[in-house]
C-alpha cells in the first residue's frame, strides 16, 4: 500500500496567507510575547520558528530571555506586565521552564484572554466544557492537518498514546467533542496500557505523543491507519553535522507501506503548531480589538 505522506508545511502556508491578508486590513499589528528561560537549546530553535512565522504574517513579536538562575518572583513580573501590555495580545511561556520554576504557576499568571497556548486551567476548563476558547496549539494542528487532507474522524476509532496537558489529553477531548473533527472513539493510552501495541493496532487513527523514539512499529499500526507522530526526539547520527537528527515516536521506515497514512517527522505536525499559535494570536486579537475572528 503507498502511504500518502501528510506534510504540515502547505497547510501551515494556507493558515499563514490568510492570517497575512487578515493583518493587512487590521487596526493595528496583533503583537505576541514569547517569555523564554534558560538555554535549552530546543527551546531555543522552537522560539526562533515562531519569530520568524510572526515576521511572515507581519505580526508584531518580542522575546523576553531570562537566564536559567532568574527568580521565580521575577518570571512573575514579567508576566503581569505583559497582561496589561495594549501591544502584547497573546503570552507563550516556552516549556520546560528550568528546575527552580513552578511551571504551574507561571502558567496560571498568564491572563487566560491572551493565553494563546491554551495551556491556563480557564482554557482547559472550557475544552472540557466543550467550549474551547484557546484550544492548545499541537492538538488544534493535528485536527486542521486531518481535515485539510480529507481525513474524518466521526464514527472512527482513534488510539491516542500519551496524556500530557501539551498534546495527549487536549487532542482526545477534542476527538470526542460532538460535530465535524470528533464525534470519534477514543482510546487514551499511557505508559501503564497493557498491550499497547495490541491497542493501537486496533483502531483507524493513531496519534502518539510519547516522547519515546520509534516506538511504535509495524506491530502498532494497522493496514491502512492513519498516523500522526508528533514525536521530536533527537537521537545521535554521526553522519550529519552536530552529530544528531530528529526522529518521532513511530518507526517511519516500518510503517510506510503499511499506514494509510502518516505525518513526517520533521515536517509534519511541527509547522502545524506554529500554524495555530499564530491563529490562536489572531483570535486574542480580534477578541480585544472587536473584529471578525
Ligand atoms: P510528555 O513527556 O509530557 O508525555 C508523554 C506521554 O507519553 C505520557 O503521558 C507518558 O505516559 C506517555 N508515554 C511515555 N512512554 C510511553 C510508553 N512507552 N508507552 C505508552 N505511553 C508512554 O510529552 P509531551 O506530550 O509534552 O510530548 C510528547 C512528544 O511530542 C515529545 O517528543 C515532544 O517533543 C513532542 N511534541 C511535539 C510538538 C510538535 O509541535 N510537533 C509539540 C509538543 C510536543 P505517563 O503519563 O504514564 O507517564
Amino acid at each position: 500500500m503507498e502511504t500518502l505522506m501528510l506534510k504540515g508545511a502547505p497547510v501551515r502556508d494556507a493558515v499563514f496567507s490568510v492570517l497575512k491578508g487578515k493583518v493587512a486590513s487590521a487596526p493595528r499589528r496583533p503583537g505576541l510575547a514569547v517569555v523564554l528561560v534558560g538555554d535549552d537549546p530546543a527551546s531555543a530553535v522552537y522560539v526562533s520558528h515562531k519569530g520568524k512565522g510572526c515576521d511572515e504574517v507581519g505580526f508584531h513579536h518580542v522575546t523576553h530571555c531570562l537566564p536559567a538562575s532568574t527568580p521565580q518572583a521575577q518570571v512573575l513580573s514579567l508576566i503581569a506586565q505583559l497582561n496589561t501590555d495594549p501591544a502584547i495580545d497573546g503570552i507563550l511561556v516556552q516549556l520546560p521552564l528550568p528546575k527552580g520554576i513552578d511551571q504551574e504557576a507561571v502558567l496560571l499568571a498568564v491572563d487566560p484572554r491572551k493565553d494563546v497556548d491554551g495551556f491556563h486551567p480557564v482554557n482547559l476548563g472550557l475544552l472540557v466544557a466543550g467550549k474551547p476558547r484557546f484550544v492548545p496549539c499541537t492538538p488544534k494542528g493535528i485536527l486542521r492537518l486531518l481535515e485539510h487532507y480529507g481525513i474524518t474522524t466521526a464514527g472512527r476509532t482513534v488510539a491516542v498514546v500519551g496524556r500530557s496537558v501539551i498534546v495527549g489529553r487536549p487532542v482526545s477531548l477534542l476527538l470526542s467533542l460532538k460535530g465535524a473533527m470528533g464525534d470519534a472513539t477514543v482510546t487514551m493510552c499511557h505508559s501503564a496500557t497493557r498491550n499497547l501495541a495490541a491497542v493501537t493496532a486496533s483502531c483507524d487513527i493513531v496519534i502518539a505523543a510519547m516522547g519515546v523514539p520509534r516506538a511504535l512499529g509495524a506491530d502498532a499500526i494497522g493496514e491502512g491507519a492513519v498516523v500522526i507522530d508528533v514525536g521530536i526526539n533527537r537521537i545521535a547520527d554521526p553522519t550529519r553535522t552536530g552529530g544528531q537528527r530528529l526522529v518521532g515516536d513511530v518507526d517511519e521506515a516500518a510503517v510506510r507501506g503499511r499506514a494509510g497514512a502518516l505525518t513526517p517527522v520533521p515536517g509534519g505536525i511541527g509547522p502545524m503548531t506554529i500554524a495555530m499559535l499564530l491563529e490562536n494570536t489572531w483570535e486574542a486579537f480580534a477578541r480585544a480589538e472587536g473584529v471578525d475572528a
